[in-house]
């Protein structure tokens, strides 16, 4: 079947859905295969379930209903027909990628620019490379803008998801210390983040640069079609840090913005927020409203108070640079006891034990002492006689069960696969 056709299909449709625990009648649904499952084993109980047309590549399908309908490969159908459908699109397109802080930062851009225009932007942490083209098809004819997450742990995938998305603007974050394994080093991050920098630059697109990132700037070069933010006051956008305690604060025009997120690094994301609102046309006021509007959730440097505990729960993801910051950001707040719960960062390859042993020396060097380390990579980190170290959640649960800890604040961070949430029910 040609792509316009199935996108003529696609039109008729309610929405898409690869999961028929979700679907809703009318949708179209594509099945997808995974590690585990073969979404063409679903495809009659998405018939059953009331879906309109079912997009399936096992032939032996293919006469059970006219409903189905037949292509080489689902996964490679939807990703053109996404950008198919990008195509038909006249509203601006604004992609972003970068190490940290891509989720946070695209919901600051949405936050901002609904302010004033109708926006959509990609749902979660729908990122990759099913969650993009998921995205763009949910992209209706009617909005203003749409924004685009793009995630990646190897290199050519910001490359490829650009060519689906075909973004007008484009931002990177941050290059950090994430995903190692897959990208070959920080070289390799730096690489494949700036992918999008080149699809940019080879489809004249606007680059919004954070003049503060050196990184940035080496990686954009003398490309020209940029929109630059950053403190100094030759940039496009002036914006400057102001304080972190433990709230960021930003000033921006003659406004001071006062956000609900914690964290030093949250400048950039904010500061990007604030450059795009303004690229836009949207007030000063508005901007500072959608700001400070904005709250964390999904444990992404959530302040939490229990039992007479204060709390930052970062426990949504972890990777060095990430892991630093939070530390970083930690020393400097103003509190009588300090307790620290580190997690394991997972995906760092050959660099793992290196990594895990620069959080545990930065550690110990600037907090004496209620250190809890757990996980199997800081387990086998070489710690002071003070550092507490678990090679198992249970383990640090059964210390934890026989420590009693109030009136402290706590930072709890490691990656996603650690849920170092279940913290929160043992303190
Ligand atoms: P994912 O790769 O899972 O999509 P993401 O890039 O979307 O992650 P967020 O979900 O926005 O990132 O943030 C996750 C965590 O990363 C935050 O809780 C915070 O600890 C950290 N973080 C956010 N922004 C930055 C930044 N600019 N530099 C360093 N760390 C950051
Ligand atoms: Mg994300």
């Amino acid at each position: 079947m040609k792509i316009e056709e199935l996108h003529h299909i696609y039109k008729s449709c309610k929405s898409v859905c690869t999961d028929t625990r979700k679907l809703q009648k009318g949708d179209i649904y594509f099945a997808l295969k995974g590690d585990n499952f073969d979404g063409n084993k679903f495809a009659k109980t998405a018939l059953e379930n009331g879906a309109s047309f079912c997009v399936i590549d096992n032939p032996s399908l293919k006469n059970i209903s006219e409903k189905f309908i037949l292509v080489d490969d689902v996964l490679i159908a939807l990703q053109q027909l996404a950008n198919y459908h990008r195509r038909q699109i006249s509203f601006p397109i604004i992609a972003l990628t970068g190490s940290n802080g891509k989720t946070t930062t695209k919901e600051l851009i949405y936050s901002v620019l609904s302010s004033s225009y109708k926006v959509n932007a990609t749902k979660g942490n729908l990122n990759n490379h099913i969650g993009v083209p998921l995205t763009l098809l949910s992209f209706t004819k009617d909005l203003d803008f749409g924004i685009v997450e793009m995630g990646a742990n190897h290199q050519k995938e910001i490359e490829f998801l650009s060519s689906i998305a075909e973004p007008d603007f484009g931002l990177i974050t941050n290059f950090g210390k994430a995903h190692l394994e897959g990208f070959g080093g920080v070289e390799g991050v730096i690489k494949g983040k700036s992918e999008l920098y080149n699809y940019l630059k080879e489809n004249n697109k606007t680059a919004f640069i954070n003049t503060d990132d050196k990184t940035q700037i080496e990686q954009i070069g003398n490309y020209t079609n940029c929109s630059t933010f950053g403190s100094t006051d030759t940039n496009d956008c002036v914006i400057n840090f102001k304080s972190a305690n433990p709230f960021v604060k930003v000033s921006y025009n003659t406004l001071l913005i006062e956000s609900k997120l914690i964290g030093n690094y949250n400048y950039g994301n904010i500061a990007v927020a604030i450059a795009i609102g303004q690229y836009f046309k949207v007030s000063p006021q508005k901007i500072k409203n959608a700001i400070e509007a904005y709250q964390p959730d999904n444990n992404r440097s959530e302040i939490i108070n229990i039992r007479a505990n204060r709390i930052i729960l970062d426990a949504y993801n972890a990777n060095p640079t990430s892991m630093l910051a939070a530390l970083k950001n930690f020393k400097q707040l103003v509190a009588n006891k300090k307790y620290l719960f580190l997690g394991d960062m997972f995906e760092l390859g050959t660099s793992a034990k290196e990594e895990h042993q620069a959080i545990v020396d930065f550690a110990e060097n600037n907090f004496k002492e209620n250190i809890y380390l757990v996980g199997e990579n800081f387990y086998k980190t070489k710690t002071k006689p003070l550092t507490q170290k678990f090679n198992s959640f249970e383990n640090l649960k059964i210390e934890l069960s026989a420590t009693a800890i109030s009136n402290a604040t706590i930072l709890i961070k490691g990656s996603r696969g650690m849920a170092l949430e279940r913290i929160l029910d043992i303190l």
